[in-house]
């Protein structure tokens, strides 16, 4: 059943809206188990909540699939966004579904296959030049000029109410077997927020018997957040970004108290990830998993192994990563790196000598 429409009790949507959403565009993504990722990580077990399968490829879609229907229901078919790549592409690919406009803000360095995506629904797109916090102002101020609807998470709670679906569908994936931690990546923080208001809400439902602890990740380059927990402080300092994570280059987090509260409510923790930790760690969650997912996506991973050699994780826990985005988005950033391709003729001969397999007597 579509995820919007099985949790309809849950969601600030007016009896309407829901009539408007396409019927399978928004499924719940499956939990994956990883036995051969989890003894890599030297943990109990862990299950992957695999966000890339959702229709435009990343958690982005929960939010702006809410967010296009909130928009239809009040009226409005002009929508803004500035993103740093998937919330761009989610809601022009629901806007192209939809007959709506997306008028999206993107800075520049945006990957090539997100502004592909743009290209191929329709969006009526600007490359701003600047960082995504410039890009964030320009949108808001021309949402409010033009009289657009703003999809963006610090101005529009409904984005939290989307995303809190994530931790809904995973609450009542894993209530035979509840996770002790659930790992997921952090920009602006309303991801975390809404993973952490989804599971919190299944726990008030008795879904599972108690909250996981949640570890939020975020990139070195792209820490305000984290600096902050680490602090102990509820002042989070802006910072000029510098990672390979384009979707959580965030450095002024929209989202970021109410991201320290979920953390802290959780008894979890908010780490750091250098960029090489982090493409090192998702390369072994592929080979080791199948799952191929963005570079944000597998910072989580990255932190899990780094809290594990802490010792906050431990070996027996049972642990859930949300793969925030799929790979594919980011593909162009990936060095080829250990493993050589080999060319061959079309030839069962040239196939032998490539293999070092010996020809038949
Ligand atoms: C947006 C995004 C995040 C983080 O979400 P925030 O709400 O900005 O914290 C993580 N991973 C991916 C792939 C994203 O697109």
């Amino acid at each position: 059943m579509d995820t919007l429409r099985r949790y309809a009790d849950l969601l600030p949507l007016s009896p309407g809206a829901l009539d408007e959403l396409p019927k399978g565009w928004l499924s719940p993504t499956p939990l994956i188990d990883a036995p051969a990722m989890a003894k890599a990580l030297g943990v109990g077990s862990l299950r992957i909540k695999d966000e890339g399968r959702n229709p435009t490829g990343s958690l982005k879609d929960r939010s702006s699939t809410l967010a296009a229907l909130h928009a239809m229901s009040s009226g409005q078919r002009d929508l803004a966004c500035a993103s740093t790549g998937n919330a761009a592409s989610s809601l022009a690919g629901i806007c192209a579904n939809l007959g709506l406009t997306a008028h999206i803000f993107v800075p520049d360095g945006t990957p090539t296959a997100k502004l592909d995506q743009l290209r191929m629904f329709g969006a009526d797109v600007l490359i701003v030049r600047g960082s995504y916090d410039d890009a964030y102002y320009l949108c808001r101020d021309a949402a409010k000029e033009f009289g657009w609807y703003d999809r963006n998470c610090a101005t529009n709670p409904y984005l939290v109410e989307g995303k809190k679906t994530c931790g809904l569908e995973l609450a009542e994936q894993m209530a035979a077997e509840p996770a002790d931690w659930v790992s997921v990546a952090v920009g602006d923080g309303c991801t975390v927020t809404a993973v952490h208001k989804g599971l919190t809400e299944m726990v008030r439902l008795g879904v599972i018997p108690r909250l996981p602890r949640i570890l939020g990740i975020q990139p070195e380059g792209a820490s305000p957040i984290a600096l902050a927990f680490q602090e102990d402080s509820d002042q989070v300092r802006p910072q000029v970004v510098s990672s390979t994570a384009d979707s959580i280059s965030v450095g002024r987090p929209r989202n970021a108290l109410r991201a320290l509260r979920a953390v802290r409510a959780s008894g979890g923790s908010l780490q750091t990830v250098t960029d090489e930790e982090m493409l090192s760690w998702r390369e072994r969650l592929a080979g080791a998993s199948g799952i191929f997912a963005e570079a944000g996506a597998a910072a989580g991973i990255a932190g899990l192994s780094k809290a594990v050699a802490a010792g906050l994780v431990g070996p027996d826990d049972r642990v859930v990563h949300i793969a925030t985005g799929t790979g594919l988005k980011d593909a162009g950033r990936i060095k080829a790196s250990q493993t050589q391709f080999r060319y061959v003729d079309p030839t069962m001969e040239s196939t032998r000598q490539a293999l070092g397999r010996p020809s038949p007597v």
